[in-house]
């Protein structure tokens, strides 16, 4: 339909992936579409996502998914933290949809239900299409321990993903007003914004103002006023995809540690405990443990801190071998070392820092130091190079922590300390690295009032809500930015037509 002849008018609150994708589909569609945006600008947040790279979608969610086989078998983990690169020959595609659906519910929480109704819509495969249409050209990458294909911009800047949606609107003819707080919303002949500036009358009104991930990108929650004039359910937004933090200076001689691990979350209710598990690498600062796979389950400790469970962070180092292999990884690193433990024990397998954290866990030293001839004569004895001590960032903490087993007993003792340690180094979570600091937020606007296959409100004819705001949030990986453009394509696609049928 030629939106000249339309007089419908269509209003979006929210310039950022959502919002915006929301636009072109309601602008296709042939209604006049205004977007009003706090911020000076659009697309805030889509910039800094994937870090500057826009991990914009991911193919597991593709209806006619890649085959793990066709697509780049061999490639992967030569270089495991760069990923490997697929063409498009190699991304050719096999029918699964129950893989789909799969994917779909691990990898969607809140309402992945909901989620796997509206990916099924639009997917990856149609995002892929609809970016390439606008020139956006894909890249996809795979990461050891996942089964997904992740897809980034071919540029590998998110500049490229915001360009392009931005010079499609401007082409539809959308109309944009940045520095515009809508304060409420009110319905007379149509609906009715009272911004902080004008009032604004729509035939629709389609909320996608994300949720409170990363406030300072314009994704505040301060939408809430106009949530609550529509007296919608919304559940509270809490952080997710973000890292952890341990009580303070329990993780300083650590700084600055990668290293992969298998990754357990233990809640304890009152009455019960629950596991949430993740593989990948894991990165230690002085504050606390992030990376993707503690990321991913991180959601489960904000939900649980806020309850007031106990939650504890189990790291399960060298996660390619079994229990049985890590016990005669152990021996033999004690027995290479003449029965003696010293922080690089295990430094051919674990970054120095952490096989010293490990020896001096153990506290193997206290038992054996007593034990040991020379150190009857001498007391502590300092092996430790000046360079391992600098390098372990442990100081004379570490110079005492130096051990020696002696006779087969001592050794055996050790060797399951040392297993345990290494199967199972426990931290116990004190906090998330909160809102500013994560890549999405869990609770939203209740899915349970939202029509599934348009995004309208049950309660409310003609208003519409799409993105983070909705309580869906993803996993690393592509997920959430899907979910914005199932949904705001949705959303815009079926905001036009329904108008245009009044
Ligand atoms: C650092 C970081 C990296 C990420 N990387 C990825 C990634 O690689 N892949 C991926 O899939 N996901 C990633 N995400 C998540 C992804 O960015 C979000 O899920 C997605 O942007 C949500 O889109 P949205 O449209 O719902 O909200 P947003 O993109 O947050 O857009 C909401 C817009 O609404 C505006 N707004 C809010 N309130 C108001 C109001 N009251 N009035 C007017 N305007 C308002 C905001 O200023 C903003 O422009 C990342 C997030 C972060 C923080």
């Amino acid at each position: 339909m030629d939106k000249k002849n339309s007089e419908k008018n269509v209003i979006i609150i929210g310039a950022g992936a959502s919002g915006l994708m929301a636009a072109v589909w309601a602008a296709r569609g042939g209604t006049l579409v205004t977007v009003l945006e706090h911020n000076e600008g659009p697309g805030k947040k889509l910039l800094i996502t994937g870090s500057g790279k826009c991990n914009f979608t991911n193919m597991l969610l593709s209806r006619k998914r890649i085959s793990g086989k066709t697509a780049g078998e061999g490639k992967v983990g030569t270089d495991p933290y760069r990923g490997s690169a697929l063409n498009d020959a190699e991304a050719a595609v096999v029918s699964d949809t129950k893989v789909f659906k799969n994917a779909v519910m691990e990898h969607y929480h809140g309402d992945p239900e909901f989620a796997a109704s509206a990916i099924e819509a639009f997917d990856a495969e149609d995002t892929v299409r609809f970016f390439r249409e606008l020139g956006v050209e894909p890249a996809y990458r795979r990461y050891p321990y996942d089964e997904g294909i992740y897809v980034y911009p071919a540029s590998m800047e998110a500049g490229s993903v915001l360009r392009a949606l931005m010079d499609e609107c401007e082409r539809l003819g959308v109309h944009f007003v940045y520095g515009c707080e809508p304060e409420h919303i009110k319905r007379s002949l149509c609906w009715e914004i009272e911004t902080d500036g004008d009032s604004f009358m729509a035939d629709a009104v389609i909320f996608a103002a994300g949720s409170n991930a990363a406030p300072k990108t314009g994704s505040d929650s301060s939408i809430y006023p106009l949530i609550k004039d529509l007296k919608h359910d919304f559940d509270p937004f809490m952080p997710a995809l973000c890292g952890l933090k341990t009580e303070a200076g329990i993780l300083e001689g650590l700084k600055g540690v990668r290293t992969e691990a298998g990754v357990s979350l233990h809640v304890y209710s009152d009455n019960d405990m629950m596991l949430y598990q993740s593989r990948g690498e894991v990165q230690i600062s002085s504050e606390g443990i992030s990376g993707v796979c503690v990321m991913d389950i991180s959601r489960y400790a904000a939900i649980a801190l806020k309850r007031g469970y106990d939650v504890e962070l189990s790291l399960r180092l060298l996660p390619w071998l079994s229990e049985d292999e890590l016990r005669d990884y152990a021996k033999s690193c004690i027995e290479r070392d003449g029965g003696k433990i010293r922080p690089e024990t295990f430094a051919g397998a674990l970054p120095l820092k952490l096989s010293g954290y490990i020896m001096e866990l153990s506290g193997i030293e206290e038992q054996d130091l007593l034990k040991s001839e020379d150190d009857e004569r001498t007391g502590h004895k300092d092996v430790l190079s000046s360079e391992a001590r600098r390098c372990s960032g442990m100081g004379n903490a570490a110079v005492k922590a130096v051990g020696y087993t002696r006779g087969t007993d001592d050794i055996d003792k050790a060797v399951e300390r040392i297993t345990g340690l290494l199967s199972d180094l426990r931290f116990r979570i004190k906090k998330t690295a909160g809102f500013d600091h994560c890549q999405a937020a869990s609770g939203g606007v209740s899915t349970l009032q939202i029509d599934e296959s348009t995004m309208e409100s049950k309660l409310h004819r003609g208003i519409y809500f799409c993105g983070e705001l909705l309580d869906v949030d993803g996993s690393c990986g592509g997920y959430n930015l899907q979910f914005s453009w199932s949904s705001g394509k949705i959303a815009g696609s079926a905001a036009a037509s329904n108008v245009n049928l009044h």
